[in-house]
């Protein structure tokens, strides 16, 4: 899988039935809002507005299907735990997500994000504990890595690992879209991920 590929945007959907028909492996993106999933998205294919659409209304709630290049499709699957959001809303979130990790046959494995700042939400933990009990392939990243002094960043990453239950064989990895730091490493991992599957 090469780094910077052309991307296109395929489309949103709610229910299996709306997914795009396709045999490539997904990549689904998942996290609590305002994590830094649109600038992950952007900088991972270097696009400035890639995400945008996702973030456009009406489909902000939705899952968006992207086409990376004729090798994989990033899936953005729409954010948790924005007050914002009507209850209505919300009770649809959990069945439409629940109902994409099932149809697992395409997904590769999925990125949950975290913010490096804090530590994760019951949310996280329900996604983590989600993501082991369908036994997808989980790859975790730090968001917003470059507002963390260097000397507690081992300490922050101590702590996401300890909440979650991440194990050492598993990637956790920091991340900053403002510096550009990981993102090679969040490729590469991507990249052995899927081949593995
Ligand atoms: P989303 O809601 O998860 O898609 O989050 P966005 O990508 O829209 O980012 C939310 C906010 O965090 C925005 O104000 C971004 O500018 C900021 N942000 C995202 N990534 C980074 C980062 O790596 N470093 C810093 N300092 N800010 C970031």
């Amino acid at each position: 899988m090469k780094r910077v590929q052309s991307v296109r945007f395929i489309k949103s959907a709610v229910s299996p039935d709306q997914y795009p028909q396709h045999s490539l492996p997904e990549i689904a993106f998942i996290g609590r809002s305002n994590v830094g999933k649109s600038s992950l998205l952007n900088a991972l294919v270097r696009k400035k507005n890639l995400a945008r659409i996702s973030n456009t209304p009406g489909r902000t709630q939705l899952i968006n299907f992207f086409a990376v290049g004729e090798t994989c499709y990033f899936v953005d699957l729409p954010g948790y735990g924005f007050a914002k959001v009507p209850e209505s809303i919300k009770k649809q979130w959990q069945p439409m997500i629940e109902s994409y990790l099932y149809r697992n046959e395409h997904l590769a494995c999925v990125v949950l994000l975290l913010d490096a700042r804090h530590t994760p939400t019951r949310h996280d933990m329900s996604m983590r504990e989600w993501l082991q009990a369908y036994h997808i392939p989980a790859i975790f990243v730090a968001t917003k890595i470059d507002k963390i002094p260097k000397t507690k960043r081992r300490k922050h990453l101590k702590t996401i690992r300890e909440t979650l239950g991440v194990q050492s064989t598993e990637p956790l990895l920091p991340f900053s879209a403002l510096t550009g730091e990981g993102i090679q490493t969040v490729w590469k991992t991507i990249y052995n991920t899927t081949a593995a599957t």
